[in-house]
């Protein structure tokens, strides 16, 4: 049916729904067997053959197959299997990584369910959207994402923006009202709303008209299944890396066979000495690691409740040099509490006055009460419609004999939020918020039943050191004011901020949360600056960040309305000092990221409404709250399960050990590729022949160094993680340190090496003897300096070396097939 071309009573009527009500339990049983889930087919994930397939698409498999077709050529059918052998064992352990790595990845990005509100059985109530059925009533709020094809029955002042559908990111205007005529355009009807479309501005119920792949979304499938994984920076880095070391190495590798074919060794031999470079030297292992290290970083960061929507903010948390973190929900609790209400004179408010200023807190309020009775919506008017149910105002009374006719929802633009009542003939507005706005709203003051006076410029003046006296006490104040008006055809966006009635201030508590003073200290001693946002009055948020260690002075405070006034330049100068930005717009927030990025930090900032998803989308790290919208979420990196700002610092600590942990591995392979080339480098300088065989090489390299470099994915976060200054993203993987270690192992370890195969060759002659000792100590050297590659601050003797149990584990593996090559007769014969 075309329910753009159908009044909103016909299209309730056709799908058996009620609007006040919605469905009944029964009803939405049968539903749920007739239309299933309100979801799409999934596409298949690639399937675990095709993983495996992908395995072998590689330079180093294609090296060793090379190595292997000569060898067979050659004759060295044992050699020949061998290779073949490791490239099997290398493939099967790629495809055991890749997959575990890869279910991590899909399973975490699966936790973030979405929501939708329904009207059920005359309760309001918040399921998961796939739960939907046609014929369900949905109340859709500003930042929602639409959760299925809908007929809107009501809608104030409500916009969607349908680029997900249409392409086109223009913010339609919707309307219940209207109907359409058969034809109109998809981008044209004005009383439909679609699954997929974001609500940009207002609000709507709306019915449900289709689910799953019916709706128009669903039809274009390929829209929605994008899953497209891009390589991360590093994990970008890191393949650069290996593709020049393979070049450098192909070089000197031809450098060697030219070198060694004119002083006169054989072809087949040279050929040996090339196999063997070639096998010793690709860290093939080194992607992989990198991956599997990355998601298990965002298992870790999980734990701490932060929930990492991309790979790349795994390893972009622990450069993070400036957090921008909001102030209520984040650094509060947002479980708000009126603590005080002051009437227009300045005093306490009592009887009819005191109800006056809770009824327009309750009448100007969208809380619904859910089928738990539980109060759900916006933490500040909950605690308002609080205020009003301990007084005993009942909002289904109050409102008996009213109409709401109309509505500007609360929006942090304009920082106030109305609604217009019709009572018979006349008009009731009522409207709260910022009280310096309220008080620019009226003209008059109410101070009790039929004594309403003129707002004087004193009396303002009186209002507005009461507004900051109760900020600075750390308070969240808002104002109320009313008015009434005869008619009732009235255009609510004018007359609801003109010639109001003052009737009187409200002041919020907002705990800190526990523990946020600590976690702010620690980010301060980790180098990475705090700067705390708000919508609130700046001397509520001084005494906020007084209370938790960030203080400011009066030049570290940024009002929004500053922003305008000064220029870029002296914005730049300033925004860096800031530690406190208030009474800021969601705008102000997208400024502040651009400027700190243009100084090279690397910015992390939270956010919850529509409005913060630009400043979400350009910051290093987009950080949404668990509670906020949907679109902000789509925006960020990273949710915040439980809000808290704690869980910021946690994912930060995380990510810092994720960087650790990949150059740890870095650090393992290369000493490794470098200590295996100059050996057999070495030997053909030395004159000697071949130290160490290629198959050799091959059993160190999958016995001895896959299973430790591994494990260090595994190394738990150093306990300093969080006392030395942030990485910077520029930094290269390999710094001056790491370069420093990866020459002094391969030196001492290849003279040693060198020494030992130079001593037994020349008194033994037995070439067997010979690699048997140099393959041991180059099989045993591994196994001891992966723990110098553990920490690269400690020494060695500074921590427990049992404290990584894979790696240990791995270790004794290692040792025991080294044991295994030496000296089990049929390994002793495929190694020589
Ligand atoms: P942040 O979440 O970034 O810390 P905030 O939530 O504290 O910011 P806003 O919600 O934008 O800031 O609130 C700014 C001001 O608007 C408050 O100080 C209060 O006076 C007023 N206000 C807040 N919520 C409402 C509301 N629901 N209705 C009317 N006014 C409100």
């Amino acid at each position: 049916m075309l329910y753009f071309t159908k009044t909103k009573e016909q299209a309730l009527k056709n799908l058996n729904s009620n609007p006040e009500k919605g469905l009944t339990l029964d009803q939405i049983k049968k539903r749920h067997q007739e239309f299933g889930l309100n979801k799409f087919t999934e596409k298949k994930p690639p399937s675990a053959f095709i993983i495996f397939l992908k395995q072998f698409n590689n330079i180093f498999t294609y090296i060793l197959l090379a190595a292997a077709a000569v060898s067979f050529v050659m004759r060295e059918n044992k050699d020949a299997i061998v290779i073949l052998a490791a490239v099997v064992i290398n493939v099967i352990i790629g495809f055991i990584q890749e997959s575990k790595a890869q279910n991590t990845i899909t399973a975490l990005k699966k936790i973030v369910e979405t929501t939708a509100k329904v009207l059920r059985d005359g309760q309001v109530q918040v399921i998961n959207t796939q739960q939907l059925v046609p014929g369900d009533i949905v109340l859709i709020d500003a930042g929602d994402k639409i959760p299925a094809d809908a007929r809107l029955i009501e809608a104030f002042n409500f916009q969607v923006d349908e680029a997900a559908l249409t392409g086109e990111s223009k913010h339609e205007d919707k309307e219940a009202g209207l109907t359409l005529k058969k034809g109109t355009l998809l981008a044209d009807r004005k009383n439909m709303v679609y699954m997929g479309t974001v609500a940009s501005a207002g609000k709507a119920k709306a019915i449900v008209t289709t689910i799953s792949n019916k709706t128009e979304i669903g039809k274009i499938a390929t829209l929605v299944e994008e899953t497209k994984e891009d390589k991360t920076p590093l994990q970008k880095k890191v393949k650069k890396l290996s593709i020049q070391i393979s070049f450098i190495i192909s070089i000197l590798l031809l450098v060697i066979i030219i070198g060694g074919l004119l002083t006169g060794r054989s072809l087949a031999e040279m050929f040996m000495f090339a196999v063997a470079i070639a096998v010793g030297a690709i860290p093939e292992g080194l992607l992989i690691a990198v991956t599997v290290i990355l998601a298990i970083g965002m298992r870790r960061i999980l734990k701490r409740k932060a929930l990492v929507r991309e790979l790349v903010a795994a390893e972009t948390l622990g450069s993070t040099s400036v957090i921008c973190t909001d102030k209520t929900g984040t650094i509060t609790t947002g479980q708000m509490t009126v603590k005080k209400i002051i009437n227009a004179s300045g005093h306490e408010a009592r009887d009819n006055n005191l109800e006056q200023i809770l009824k327009i807190g309750l009448l100007c309020n969208d809380v619904q009460i859910d089928n738990h009775s539980k109060f759900i919506g916006d933490p500040t008017e909950i605690a308002l419609a609080r205020a009003a149910q301990k007084a005993s105002l009942n909002k289904k009374e109050l409102t008996q004999d009213l109409k709401l006719v109309a509505e500007i929802p609360f929006d942090p633009y304009a920082k106030y939020m109305s609604v217009a009542y019709k009572e018979n003939t006349s008009t009731l507005i009522y409207t709260k918020g910022a009280t310096e706005q309220m008080l620019n709203f009226s003209k008059q003051i109410y101070l009790g039943q039929n004594n309403i006076q003129p707002l004087t410029p004193e009396k303002k003046d009186e209002l507005l050191k009461i507004n900051a006296d109760l900020s600075q006490k750390g308070y969240r104040v808002l104002s109320c004011a009313y008015k009434k008006l005869d008619g009732d055809k009235l255009d609510i966006k004018k007359v609801c901020c003109e010639n109001l009635i003052f009737a009187g201030l409200i002041a919020i508590r907002d705990p800190i949360r526990p523990g946020v003073k600590e976690a702010i200290e620690l980010c301060q001693q980790a180098g990475i600056e705090i700067k705390m946002i708000t919508g609130d009055h700046k001397l509520t948020a001084k005494a906020i960040g007084h209370d938790i260690g960030l203080e400011a002075g009066s030049d570290e405070i940024l009002e929004g309305e500053e922003f305008s006034k000064f220029s870029y330049e002296e914005l730049k100068n300033k925004i860096p000092k800031t530690k406190i930005f208030a009474r800021v717009e969601p705008k102000n927030k997208l400024q502040i990221v651009d400027i700190l990025q243009d100084q090279q930090k690397v910015v992390a900032m939270t956010g919850d409404g529509v409005n913060d998803a630009p400043a979400l989308k350009s910051a290093d790290i987009g950080i949404a709250v668990g509670s906020g919208t949907e679109v902000a979420k789509d925006a960020s990196d990273m949710v915040l399960l439980d809000n808290d700002f704690k869980s910021i610092e946690k994912a930060v600590e995380e990510g810092r050990g994720i960087f650790d942990n990949i150059r740890k591995v870095v650090l393992y392979l290369f000493s490794d590729l470098f200590q295996e080339v100059i050996l057999i480098g070495g030997s053909l300088l030395l004159g000697l022949p071949l130290l160490i065989s290629p198959v050799q090489i091959l059993w160190v390299n999958l016995a001895e160094d896959s299973l430790p470099s591994f494990a260090l994915a595994f190394e738990k976060k150093e306990k300093d993680v969080m006392k030395r200054p942030p990485f910077k993203l520029r930094d290269p993987i390999l710094n001056y340190e790491m370069k420093t270690l990866i020459v002094i192992i391969t030196i001492v370890s290849d003279f040693v090496l060198l020494a030992l195969g130079y001593y037994f060759w020349k008194k033994t002659g037995d070439l067997n003897l010979t690699r048997s000792i140099v393959f041991t100590g180059l099989a045993i050297d591994s196994l001891f300096f992966i723990y110098n590659c553990r920490s690269m601050r400690k020494a060695l003797w500074r921590f427990n070396p049992f404290s990584n149990r894979f790696l240990t584990f791995s270790t004794i593996f290692g040792f025991a097939l080294t044991l295994v090559a030496l000296y089990i007769p049929l390994f002793q014969n495929i190694l020589g």
